[in-house]
């Protein structure tokens, strides 16, 4: 049995956790904040296979078998709801464009297909169709409670024995070559050192910073934090906009029905770059935007209050592909998610445990597509296909 120490306690920390203490080893999991205070609490939700590259289709169709079996396996109600994702398309291009994906989705597995706006207007009651031409669908898509998911790991994982510590921070290691054998961490002011087999950092935004007190450079993983938005509703009587509906050339924006209460979550892609990683400052041309195109997409939305606004960060790399892998010989990161982290936790928790535990993973997971040293090397891969 090796002690693995994780840095970063978001559902990817979490999960990672709770899958190595599940493979027999010992971990202790360092969170600065609260569990969940990251980027986690604040995501959309959402949970999707319809990506336009095969190693993201790829890996959320795994993703989403595991999410179908998650509330077996943890024993908690986790609200996990395969409601589907709907993209609408707004002229022949995008039409003939999702036709492409919808055939390499269909290749891998995935069971999109296109459909007409009369099946839409069924599926999503409050959808103004007159905008559309048509719609790719996925009803193996769907959506989770993100509190009740973190929860449920870490309740399984600390059962399991994993020693999770809220309020302490990660500040430096000790390093012999490229082994990292100790992480310091500061709790209650005193800063104290555990001797430790292999580190993970699952920091997300801040992962730049760990790679640094690793001594690597700041940039060798250029992770950038963006603030992205998102608004939601009074709660609505359920069945009105239950998958997520996106038309992309809309500039991305979308609206989803909270599976617990039934308002209804707003996003658009307007994006800044976060001034400073506590920059969680919601803007107005975030709410005058994301309701423009709302409204658009569900005229009804206009008689609805809007109860919240909020922000968190995209963690976006150049590619918009997450860093997954090994970049010490004891160093992991699997960090820097855009808009995909939630829905990609399960199975890439599961990966990088097995590869911690076991140099190897039976997740279908494309190591070299995530390879972290990809940005050193300028070999970026194709955008992975972000909404919101
Ligand atoms: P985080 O949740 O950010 O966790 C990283 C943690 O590391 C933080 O809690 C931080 O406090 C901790 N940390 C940092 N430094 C240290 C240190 N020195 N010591 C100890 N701890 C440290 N994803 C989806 O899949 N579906 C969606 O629908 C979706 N919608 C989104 C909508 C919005 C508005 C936003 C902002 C994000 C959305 N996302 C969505 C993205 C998703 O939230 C993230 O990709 C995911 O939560 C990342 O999880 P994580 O564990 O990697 O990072």
């Amino acid at each position: 049995m090796s002690k693995v120490a994780i840095i970063g306690g978001g559902i990817i920390g979490v999960a990672t956790a709770y899958e190595l203490a599940k493979l027999g080893e010992e971990v202790i999991l360092f969170e600065k904040n609260y569990f969940g205070s990251g980027s986690t609490f604040r995501c959309a939700t959402g949970i999707r296979a319809q990506f336009t590259d095969e190693a993201n289709i790829r890996l959320m169709k795994y993703a989403v078998e595991r999410w179908e079996k998650l509330e077996e396996e943890l024993g908690f109600d986790i609200n996990f709801r395969q409601t589907g994702y709907l993209f609408l398309a707004t002229s022949e291009e995008e039409v003939e464009a999702f036709k492409n994906n919808i055939r390499l989705q269909n290749k891998f597995g995935v069971p999109t297909r296109l459909i007409d706006m009369d099946e839409a207007k069924e599926i999503v009651p409050i959808l103004n169709t007159e905008p559309f031409l048509a719609g790719a669908w996925n009803p193996k898509d769907g959506k989770a409670n993100p509190f009740k998911t973190l929860f449920a790991y870490l309740f399984r994982a600390k059962e399991l024995g994993v020693d999770a510590r809220e309020h302490t921070e990660v500040v430096g290691f000790e390093r012999e070559g490229d082994v990292i054998t100790a992480v310091k961490f500061r709790s209650n002011g005193k800063v104290e050192s555990v001797k430790v087999d292999a580190v993970l950092n699952a920091a997300n935004a801040w992962a730049p910073l760990i790679n640094e007190m690793a001594g690597l450079k700041r940039d060798l993983v250029p992770i950038t934090a963006y603030k992205h938005q998102l608004v939601k509703t009074e709660p609505l009587e359920r069945g009105q906009a239950e998958p997520l509906v996106c038309p992309p050339s809309w500039n991305d924006a979308y609206i989803i029905q909270d599976g617990e209460d039934g308002g209804i979550i707003c996003g658009v892609g307007i994006e800044h770059r976060a001034k400073s990683l506590d920059d969680y400052e919601p803007t107005y041309d975030f709410l005058r935007g994301v309701l423009r195109y709302a409204t658009m997409i569900a005229p009804p939305l206009r008689y609805a209050h809007i109860v919240r606004q909020w922000a968190g960060f995209y963690a976006k790399t150049p590619d918009k592909n997450p860093a997954i892998g090994k970049l010490l010989d004891n160093f992991y990161i699997a960090a820097g998610f855009s808009g995909h982290g939630f829905m990609m936790a399960p199975a890439v928790a599961q990966a990088m445990a097995e590869l911690i535990a076991k140099g190897r993973s039976k997740v279908p997971l494309d190591w070299d597509w995530y390879d972290p040293y990809r940005f050193e090397r300028g070999e970026l891969r194709s955008s992975a296909f972000q909404i919101g």
